[in-house]
Order: structure tokens, then C-alpha cells, then sequence
């Protein structure tokens, strides 16, 4: 047998052959991402394991023959750390059949979820126990529990419960030479040496396979009030933001930064879609406020926005009456990237800055952008309240989509110079993968870079996880 088939006939033997996939249309879907940056992705096979120890084996064999082994979830990152290169060189590791939930301790608040789980399915299990898992971003349908934690991933409740890794009390991890890294605990304190598990999270799959997690649980809200504001200006919504912080505590679930161009967007290609207001407004804030008290929260809600429009803060606003209301409102503001492919090119940047530098790295971002090309159509939307803003650029109307798009690494150096200067991040949330790792040696401090790889010869030697990415 050649060594090929012989690595073929062995992973067979572990995962079983119908979880090995070789043919070049059931392998598709795992090897380009969705937004297509990467669409020339070859693999040896896709490998479908059905458990931590199938995992284990898998690795312990590419360690042995020096496979590449790319960890995939649903598939759903957006800087292709999770499609193999065009070398061909590799294998995928999909983890969407372990998907079992291990355990819920509702004393304890905790569930243990394999990594395959959707982020949907975790927070319905989650609901189904009357407790709430408050990761929530729009891929959720899809996306995995084991590429939301290594990815770190954010999304809209950030500003009430942190990143992905503030959601964990414990991983299993598969090591690159297949031994297992149990830690599912689900211990609140525990400080016993180095805190592994925030190793892995955010390493997108360069040292480790997460296998499964130990998730934290909080109270399901018994009220939840949702607002759509018109303002003049990011300054206007930072003022906000602290007006509300002060107003509602933590009880603040999501406060996301539109401008007029977002919705005018979501507009023209929703038709279901109205403008909440009578007229146009310069800038929009999307709040949503909880509860644990079943009364109350509508009138403490608009006690907030009167006095927000008395002190010349706010323009408009309109309180959802309904849950399907909400879910408008919400749409407004989930449905901006995908209708925003229907303007043309558009040139992403997922920055962050200190809140506080928010509104001014808008207001000098955006002459920038536009002196470099007349006529782009900046859109910078997303999550204030983290300092995190999307700054997306639409193409000039009208323009060769093609010709805008060869500008893309022009204006990313314009953006992140800008960010830097705020001492900014150039990923603040979808992390590295293959489209920012080139920039990671201009931006990172060389001291942690040196601590990066010597952290990855620790647990990569030989370089087989996921290479390409991040370092
Ligand atoms: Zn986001």
C-alpha cells in the first residue's frame, strides 16, 4: 500500500470509513470559508471523529507521520483560521459530531457540552434548564462551541459577560501528540499553578483540540426591554453608554453602534424593513436592558430615555412592545453584513480602541479613508460598548468591485495605523487566522511574540496544528 493509502486506511480504521471523506464534493464545504478570501483550500481528507478518543488517535498518528491537522467547527470564521492551506498537505478534523451534552449542574451553574455543539444548541439547553448562556453573535445557528472558545469569540453581549473565555470554568483538550488534557472542572476558584485552559482559547487551534468545555450558566432574565436610538454623533452614544451604565448596572445585555448608511443599507434590500423613525438620523444606538424583576424594567427604561432627550443626548427612540418587535430592531442590526455584500466590495476591519477613544478614532478614520478613495462609503457600526467597531468600507457606487478590493491591504494600513494610535487592537474579536498574520509581527510587541512561540514549540514541536495561522 502507498503511505498515502496507508494513512487513509488507518484513519479509517479509527473514525470508521464514513467519517473519512475523500471525494473532492463531500469535502467542499469544509474547505473554503463563507466569506470566500479563501476558496482554493486542498486536504488530504476531512476526518469526522465521534469521540475525545478517536481525537486522540487521530493526532497521535499525524504526530507519528507529521500530518497537518486543521480543526474545524461549523466552519464560520471570517479570517480563514479554520480552512487548510492550498498546499494540500493536511488533514481536517471536524468536530461537528461530538455534540453530546456531558453534564448540567444547575448548583453549581455549569454545563459540559462537547465541542461540536452549536452556540444555538448551547443556549437552548441552556434555556431548557431555565439558566441563560450568554455568548450570542450572529453565526449561531452554525457556528461550534469548540471554535467559539478557540477563537475567543465575542458577538453582541460582551458588555454584560465578557468574551468566550470569561464563559469557561474548565476544557478537555487533545495535545498534538494525542494525550488528553483533562480539565472539565468546574471549580470557581482554583489556583493551583498556570491557568491552562486560557491557553487554548484564542490559540485558534495552534496548540491544542478542544474536545469539550465546562460552561458557566447565569440566571434566565424575566424581563428584557429593547430600544432603538437616534443620536447626532459617537460622542452622543459614549455619553449614552455611561448614562446607562450608571442608570442599569450590569444589567446592560447589548449596546451596538449604527450609522445612517447601516440602515439605509438594510432598507433598500429588507423589504420588510421600516425606518423606526419619521426622518433620518445621523447615528443610531441598538440597547438592550434585563431584569430579574418580572415588573418594572419598561418604566426604569423609559425614565432613562426622557431624561436622555431632556438633556439633548438622544434624538429619537422607539421601545420594542413586542418580542417581534425586538426581533426587528435586532434585525436591523444582524442582517447589516449580509445585505451589505449587495452594495458591492467591502473592505473589513474588526478593530478595537479604549471605549473612550471610540468616537474620535471614528472621526479621524473617516476623513482618512475617504481622501485615500473619494467616494468609498465607510460603515462603521458594531459594539460601542467594547470598543469594538466594525469599521467596514462599501465600495464608491458604481465603482469596479475587482479595483476596490486590490485596495484592501492600503486600507487596512491606514485603519490599524489609526487604531494604533489609540493603542488599538487589528482583531479585536475574529482573531488572526491567515488574514492577519502577516500583520501580527507589525503590530505585537516582539517580547510576547518571542513568548508565543516558545509557547507553541512546547506544545507543537513539530509544527502539525493548524500551521499557517496565527504565527
Ligand atoms: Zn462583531
Amino acid at each position: 500500500m502507498p503511505p498515502h493509502e496507508e494513512f487513509l486506511a488507518q484513519l479509517r480504521a479509527i473514525a470508521g470509513p464514513a467519517y473519512v471523506l475523500t471525494d473532492r464534493r463531500d469535502m467542499a464545504g469544509y474547505l473554503s470559508e463563507p466569506r470566500d478570501l479563501y476558496r482554493d483550500g486542498q486536504a488530504i481528507c476531512v476526518v469526522r471523529p465521534g469521540s475525545r478518543e478517536e481525537v486522540s488517535a487521530i493526532l497521535a498518528l499525524c504526530q507519528s507521520t507529521r500530518t497537518a491537522v486543521v480543526p474545524q467547527g461549523g466552519n464560520t470564521g471570517l479570517v480563514g483560521g479554520q480552512t487548510p492551506l492550498s498546499d494540500g498537505a493536511s488533514i481536517v478534523l471536524s468536530l461537528t459530531r461530538m455534540n453530546a451534552l456531558r453534564e448540567l449542574d444547575l448548583v453549581s451553574n455549569t454545563m459540559t457540552v462537547e465541542a461540536g455543539m452549536t452556540l444555538l444548541q448551547a443556549q437552548e439547553a441552556a434555556s431548557q434548564a431555565g439558566r441563560l448562556f450568554p455568548l450570542s453573535l450572529a453565526a449561531e445557528g452554525s457556528c461550534t462551541i469548540g471554535g467559539n472558545l478557540a477563537t475567543n469569540a465575542g458577538g453582541t453581549a460582551v458588555i454584560a459577560f465578557g468574551t468566550a473565555r470569561d464563559l469557561v470554568n474548565g476544557l478537555e483538550v487533545v495535545l498534538a501528540d494525542g494525550r488528553v488534557l483533562s480539565n472539565l472542572s468546574k471549580l470557581r476558584k482554583d489556583n493551583t499553578g498556570y491557568d491552562l485552559k486560557h491557553l487554548f482559547m484564542g490559540s485558534e487551534g495552534t496548540l491544542g483540540i478542544i474536545t469539550a468545555a465546562v460552561l458557566k450558566l447565569y440566571p434566565k432574565p424575566r424581563a428584557v426591554e429593547t430600544a432603538f436610538v437616534a443620536l447626532a454623533s459617537p460622542e452622543a452614544a459614549l455619553s449614552l453608554l455611561t448614562r446607562a451604565k450608571e442608570h442599569f448596572g450590569n444589567a446592560i445585555r447589548a449596546f451596538e453602534l449604527l450609522p445612517r448608511i447601516a440602515l439605509e443599507i438594510v432598507l433598500r434590500h429588507r423589504g420588510s424593513q421600516r425606518d423606526p423613525f419619521g426622518q433620518p438620523h445621523a447615528w443610531y444606538v441598538l440597547l438592550e436592558v434585563t431584569s430579574q424583576a418580572e415588573e418594572g424594567l419598561d418604566e426604569l427604561l423609559f425614565a432613562f430615555l426622557e431624561a436622555a432627550t431632556e438633556e439633548g443626548l438622544i434624538e429619537d427612540a422607539t421601545v420594542a412592545t413586542s418580542l417581534d418587535q425586538a426581533k426587528k430592531l435586532w434585525d436591523i442590526r444582524e442582517s447589516l453584513p449580509d445585505l451589505s455584500k449587495l452594495e458591492g466590495g467591502s473592505i473589513k476591519h474588526d478593530i478595537s480602541v479604549p471605549v473612550g477613544s471610540v468616537a474620535a478614532f471614528i472621526a479621524e478614520t473617516t476623513p482618512a479613508v475617504l481622501a485615500a478613495i473619494p467616494g468609498a462609503r465607510p460603515v462603521p457600526f458594531g459594539h460601542v460598548g467594547d470598543g469594538n467597531i466594525h469599521y467596514n468600507v462599501s465600495q464608491p457606487i458604481g465603482a469596479d468591485k475587482a479595483a476596490f478590493l486590490a485596495r484592501w491591504d492600503e486600507l487596512n494600513t491606514l485603519v490599524h495605523g489609526i487604531a494604533a494610535k489609540y493603542e488599538g487592537s487589528i482583531s479585536a474579536e475574529h482573531g488572526i487566522g491567515q488574514l492577519k498574520r502577516h500583520l501580527l509581527a507589525e503590530v505585537k510587541d516582539p517580547v510576547a511574540l518571542d513568548t508565543m512561540r516558545a509557547i507553541k514549540a512546547a506544545l507543537d514541536p513539530l509544527g502539525i496544528l493548524n500551521p499557517g495561522k496565527v504565527l
